[in-house]
């Protein structure tokens, strides 16, 4: 059969060229990444299987088996899942660079280099067997199709692909280990391997017996969402959410619950610790995995979850859902939606619960995770109080953080508004002319700076009945308030007879002709002598400046 050559995509072989010279020295986790394509690549057949039996045909026992050959210095991770076909091959193992592609090169190069074992997280954990292999063959038959397919490649810039007659339904991944990696030729590393990190995985993985000896399972082999709580300890959560999440923290929240009454369905929701990569992509996709009766459905099924609450990470599995339906009708499923609106309302409780309970740490939670959820307070009608009560502002009034309510509670006597503030940055906005008369009455200001304060603003008028007011826009009324002022400020205010400053107007107004709407005396100002304010209603100077910025 002919051989096919072909060249890594330019990042790919970048991305190949930093994992072959890698250093680091948990090198087993390569393992931990083939055995969860082989479960995700069991999953897909399994969900494709649906609607056609037939490619289940013959072999419907999914597993995953290691096979060594002690004589050849060669590991095999091998599954009788979904396979693929030459142009999966070409693509998935070479020629498509993921998006993850170039954050893994930039994560691992660079002053503050990040390990190897961040690479599950970047889509292309595949490569990381060239830690271990000279060589790597990929031996594939994709379910239905009657020829298989042979890859192969030491990693070094280019790969071939042949096709291959007598290749069973699946994928095999045949490690030609290196030197110093003979660790991995022995069952008790594998063991302990697989122990570590891939007991959770929902199919067993089996270790097969050499000359005679039986087949060992290596791992618990039942879905970990399906076991009582009791029975799970914290570091079987922690890998699971490593495996599903594709990350490596600690989970800054984990959420397990069984829900019945009008659907049942059970929940493993985790909140990570840190930002993943992706979470601001124009997508906006969730990241739960649904399962029905433990058959994964999707990875990212559209109306499971609204986008704000896109960075939890986790797994729901109900028996209520219909198992034969596209992925695309599940979307319209008004029991999908009642999940939706189920988790929904769990994951903003909770989160309720951590932000009264634990304040610090829900400071941590949402300097990394605020300004998605902030996108709630303009999408989610139903849920816009519960959600304004989890929001935490800087402000004009101390360091840390405030809640709408706490600020309310320290409002001065006859000011009517909560204010806010929009910009770039914390302490610019501090020291804005905007705030200057704000702060010599004491008033706090809140100081809003993600690019998503803009749009919510203008669709949350108030809270608990006080309305929401910009001290960048408008006409600022600060005489009602009984501030902090002192006496001679008031007298400064007089200084000037009103008729100068009439005529002061007239010609700033005719010097700067169309440039402005207006010019006008103000209470918002103490030290500086103007300062620039958009008109109530129209969109504010740092919204005029964020949506210029974007065209660019
Ligand atoms: P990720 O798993 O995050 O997608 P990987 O680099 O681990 O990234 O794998 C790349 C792709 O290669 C997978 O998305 C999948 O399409 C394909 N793949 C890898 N291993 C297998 C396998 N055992 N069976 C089928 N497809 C596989
Ligand atoms: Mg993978």
């Amino acid at each position: 059969m002919t051989e096919e050559k072909l060249s890594f995509q330019a990042e790919v072989a970048k991305l190949l060229d930093i994992v072959v010279h890698s250093l680091y020295s948990q090198k087993e986790i390569f393992l931990r990444e083939l055995i969860s394509n082989a479960s995700d690549a069991c999953d897909k057949l399994r969900y494709a299987a649906l609607t056609e039996p037939a490619l289940l045909a013959g072999d419907a026992d999914l597993r995953i088996e290691l096979v060594i050959d002690k004589d050849a210095r060669t590991l095999t991770v091998r599954d009788n899942g979904v396979g693929m076909n030459r142009e999966d091959l070409i693509n998935n193992l070479g020629t498509i660079a993921r998006s993850g592609t170039s954050e893994f090169v930039k994560a691992l190069s660079g002053d503050q280099r990040k390990d190897v074992s961040l690479i599950g997280q970047f889509g292309v954990g595949f490569y990381s067997a060239y830690m271990v292999a000279g060589t790597v063959e990929v031996r594939s038959r994709k379910a239905g199709d009657e020829h298989g397919w042979r890859w192969v490649s030491d990693g070094k810039g280019e790969f071939t692909v042949t096709e291959v007659a007598d290749v069973a339904r699946g994928t095999s991944i045949t490690l030609h280990l290196k030197d110093d990696e003979g660790e991995f030729l022995e069952p008790f590393r594998l063991r302990q391997v697989v122990k570590t990190y891939s007991d959770h995985i929902a199919l067993p993985v089996v270790l097969k017996g050499a000359e005679g000896a039986e087949d060992e399972t290596l791992n618990s082999a039942s879905a970990l969402w399906t076991r009582s709580k009791s029975d799970i300890t914290d570091e079987q959560y922690t890998e699971f959410y490593h495996h599903i999440a594709h990350a490596f923290d600690a989970p800054w929240l984990t959420l397990h619950y069984r829900a019945e009454g009008a659907i049942e369905y059970t929940g493993l929701l985790f909140v990570p610790t840190e930002k993943p990569f992706d979470l601001f992509t124009p997508e906006r996709k969730n990241q739960l995995k649904l399962y029905v009766n433990r058959v994964f459905i999707s990875g990212d099924c559209e109306g499971l979850l609204p986008p704000y609450l896109r960075f939890v990470r986790g797994v729901v599995d109900s028996p209520d859902l219909p198992l034969n339906v596209s992925r695309e009708m599940l979307q319209h499923n008004p029991m999908l939606a009642k999940i939706r609106s189920g988790l929904t309302k769990r994951i903003l409780s909770e989160l309720a619960k951590k932000a009264e309970g634990a304040a610090d740490e829900y400071a941590t939670f949402w300097a990394t995770f605020g300004a998605v959820l902030k996108e709630g307070l303009h999408e989610d009608y139903e849920r816009r109080d519960d959600i304004t009560k989890l929001c935490r502002f800087a402000s004009t009034q101390g360091d840390g953080l405030v809640s709408l309510a706490e600020y309310k509670a320290r409002m001065k006597d006859g000011q009517d508004a909560i204010y806010f503030i929009t910009g770039e940055s914390v302490d610019a906005l501090k020291n804005s002319p905007q705030v200057e008369g704000y702060l010599a009455k004491g008033v706090e200001v809140l100081l809003l700076t993600d690019d998503i304060d803009e749009f919510w603003v203008a669709s949350v008028p108030s809270y608990d009945g006080t309305p929401l007011k910009s001290v960048g826009q408008g006409v600022a009324d600060l005489s009602k308030i009984k501030g902090e002022e002192k006496a001679e400020d008031e007298a400064k205010k007089d200084e000037a007879p009103a008729s100068a400053l009439d005529s002061l107007i007239a010609a700033l107004k005719a010097a700067l002709g169309e440039a402005v709407k207006d010019v006008r005396t103000t209470d918002r100002l103490t030290s500086s002598p103007c300062c620039l304010v958009a008109n109530d209603g129209e969109m504010s100077l740092h919204l005029e400046r964020l949506l210029k910025a974007h065209k660019r």
